[in-house]
């Protein structure tokens, strides 16, 4: 089977917000006039860093419109092929007016690694991108065996992108995914109805091995590439401009609370609060009123104090845990044995940095 490059961490890089679209649900609130944009200096050293770490396989460039700055994504492509690192692409499309243009972009792209084109598409897209667009990439993505994701947002349980677009239910390279507008960002000023409820044992961070750190254009850097991410500021690892890419990976991954929702889920949450702190699972917010994830994440993080409290009740139970681990190594193994197993953790994880 061919590698398909998702079997470490993902690095996303949110390039910029200007987008010559604005769509009504954007979760950035990209438009045509922001001017906020990383660097390529900065772009160009975090996908040296991710190659030489073996941390990450996959490099995903997002944004905004990030082929409004084609040339210089070109130029980051062709770093990632030296470092041998795949990428991918999230688009609009707004580019592809005609298809020779198209394939030429797409072929080149492949050329340097592209492994999958992502296209976000559905009719609030489609109020400034013409459908042909859409045709030609995914003409272009079979012709060259590249894979196209054409990825729509709706408002209504009633719609997906197989109803949207069923001129490309047969493509052998494209899927079609299908998602539903959340309360943040421009979206956050609509009024959205509530399709339904999800229960909690359904709720865990989206990916539950892997991370997918993003770095935003100004070097935050985020435990992941969900649509809520930058309205949890509580949630931020740090800055790429002053912390290696490893450093930030084992913030997220060493922490016990991120842990926790990534594999056990936000009910594991709310029992260990229950059984440790009762008074502060009663600010959790209700368990039965919970519209997805991550709105409920957003939820309990944005929410400063809470937050805080969390963290530190957390801090304590990974104490305790630790604790009780040791004490059931030392009753089976011993004192000695246990030293030395400690130690030659410490001396694996330092040959590791
Ligand atoms: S195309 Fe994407 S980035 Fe641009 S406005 Fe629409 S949702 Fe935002
Ligand atoms: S649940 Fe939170 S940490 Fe997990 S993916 Fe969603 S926003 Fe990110």
């Amino acid at each position: 089977m061919e590698w398909n490059g998702y079997d470490k961490n993902t690095l996303g890089l949110c390039y910029t917000l200007r987008c010559p679209l604005t769509c009504e649900f954007c979760c950035y609130e990209c438009n045509p006039h922001r001017n906020e944009k990383m660097s390529i200096d900065l772009a160009k050293k975090l996908i040296k860093e991710a190659s030489q770490s073996e941390q990450f396989s996959l490099i995903a460039f997002t944004g905004g419109e990030v082929l409004l700055f084609i040339e210089e994504i070109k130029i980051l492509g062709n770093i990632a092929k030296e470092y041998n690192m795949p990428f991918t692409i999230t688009t609009s499309g707004y580019w592809a007016k005609d298809f020779s243009t198209t394939l030429k972009i797409l072929k080149d792209f492949k050329s340097l690694g592209l492994k999958t084109l992502n296209v976000s598409y559905d009719p609030s897209h489609a109020k400034f991108v013409n459908k042909n667009n859409i045709f030609n990439i995914v003409k272009a993505g079979e012709e060259i065996n590249l894979h196209i994701q054409v990825a729509g947002i709706y408002f209504s349980l009633e719609d997906n992108t197989e109803k949207f677009l069923p001129e490309l239910i047969d493509y052998k390279y494209t899927d079609l995914i299908t998602s539903y507008v959340k309360n943040v960002g421009r979206a956050s000023k609509l009024d959205l109805p509530i399709n339904k409820y999800e229960p909690i044992e359904n709720c865990f961070c989206y990916s539950r091995d892997h991370y997918d750190l993003l770095v935003w254009y100004d070097g935050t850097v985020y435990p992941c590439c969900s649509t809520f991410n930058t309205s949890i500021p509580n949630l931020i690892l740090g800055n790429a401009y002053n912390m290696k890419l490893s450093e930030l990976l084992l913030k997220a991954e060493g922490t016990l609370l991120f842990k926790t929702l990534k594999r056990q889920g936000f009910s594991k949450l709310y029992d260990i609060l229950e059984e440790r702190n009762y008074n502060l699972f009663k600010k959790l917010p209700n368990p039965n009123r919970i519209i997805d994830p991550c709105s409920l994440c957003s939820e309990i993080f944005k929410n400063c104090e809470l937050s805080k409290d969390i963290k530190k009740e957390f801090e304590k139970y990974e104490t305790n845990e630790i604790d009780s681990l040791l004490s059931s190594m030392v009753a089976l193994i011993g004192e000695e044995k246990t030293k030395s197993f400690i130690i030659s953790c410490t001396n694996k994880k330092e040959v590791h940095k």
